[in-house]
C-alpha cells in the first residue's frame, strides 16, 4: 500500500516548521511498511492535483496568501475543490486553513477571495494571536489533545453548519471567543496549529493516515508504533500550556 502526498505551495505557505508535517506523514507509513511518495507543487507549477491522497497546504503571511491569488484562481481552485468533493484527505494549517474558506480581510482592508470550500470567512484584527495552545478534536477527528503553536491576525468565524475540528482547552482557536479551533468538512482538516503540529500529536496523524488508507484501500493497516519520544514531547507541552 502506498500514499502520494501533496506539499501545495511549498515556496510562498509554509511558516513555523509546517514542513515537518509531511516529514511526519512519510516516516509513520516508511516506519509501517507502506509507501510515500511526496511531489511538491509551487506557485506557478502546471501539475494537476489528480491522483494524491493526501494535500497538505501550510500557512503563510498576509502578504505570501495575496501573491498565491492569481495562481489560485487560473485553475488550482477548482482542482482542491474537486479533490476535496471526492474525499481526498488535505491538512491545512493556519494561512493554508483560511484559503479553504470564502476569503479572508486583512486588518488593513486588502480583501483576498479564496476557495470558497469551507463555509468560514475570516476577518483580520489589530491584535495577533500568538502562543502555545491547546485543543481537544472532536470525536469524527479522533478525539485526541492536540497542543501546537498559534499566530494569526485573522479571527475566523464557521457558518452554523460547519463542524469545528475541536474545542479550545487553552490559548485562541479559530477567533478568541467561542472556543471553536479549526473546521472539519469530509476529509478536509484545517487548524491554526503550527509548530509543526504532526510530529508532537502522532494520533492525529493517524487519524489522517487512516482516512486516506481508507479511501485508497477499503481498509486502514496501521500498526503501533513506539511513541514514546513524541509522547513525552506532547505530554510536555501539555502540562506547560
Ligand atoms: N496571515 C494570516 C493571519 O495572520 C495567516 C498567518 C499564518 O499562517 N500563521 O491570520
Amino acid at each position: 500500500m502506498e500514499l502520494k502526498i501533496c506539499h501545495l505551495y511549498p515556496d510562498v505557505l509554509n511558516l513555523y516548521g509546517d514542513g515537518g508535517n509531511i516529514m511526519c506523514i512519510q516516516k509513520r507509513l516508511i516506519w509501517r511498511g507502506l509507501g510515500a511518495e511526496v511531489v511538491r507543487l509551487p506557485l506557478g507549477s502546471k501539475t494537476s492535483l489528480a491522483g494524491f491522497d493526501i494535500v497538505f497546504i501550510g500557512g503563510g503571511q498576509d502578504f505570501e496568501q495575496q501573491v498565491l491569488l492569481e495562481d489560485l484562481h487560473r485553475g488550482r481552485a477548482d482542482e482542491i475543490r474537486a479533490a476535496a468533493n471526492d474525499g481526498v484527505v488535505f491538512l491545512t494549517i493556519c494561512g493554508g486553513y483560511q484559503m479553504m474558506g470564502h476569503y479572508y480581510e486583512t486588518f488593513d482592508g486588502k480583501r483576498c477571495d479564496f476557495i470558497g470550500l469551507l463555509d468560514l470567512c475570516t476577518l483580520g484584527a489589530k491584535q495577533r494571536m500568538i502562543g502555545n495552545y491547546k485543543f481537544r478534536c472532536t470525536e469524527s477527528a479522533g478525539g485526541s489533545v492536540v497542543v501546537g503553536f498559534e499566530n494569526h491576525s485573522g479571527r475566523t468565524m464557521l457558518a452554523p453548519g460547519l463542524e469545528p475540528l475541536g474545542t479550545v482547552l487553552a490559548g485562541f482557536g479559530n477567533n478568541g471567543e467561542d472556543k471553536t479551533e479549526g473546521a472539519h468538512w469530509k476529509n478536509v482538516f484545517g487548524t491554526y496549529s503550527h509548530g509543526p503540529m504532526l510530529p508532537k500529536n502522532p494520533q492525529f496523524c493517524d487519524v489522517l493516515l487512516a482516512t486516506a488508507l481508507e479511501r485508497k484501500y477499503g481498509r486502514a493497516a496501521l500498526e503501533p508504533l513506539d511513541d514514546a519520544a513524541e509522547s513525552a514531547a506532547h505530554d510536555e507541552m501539555c502540562f506547560k500550556i
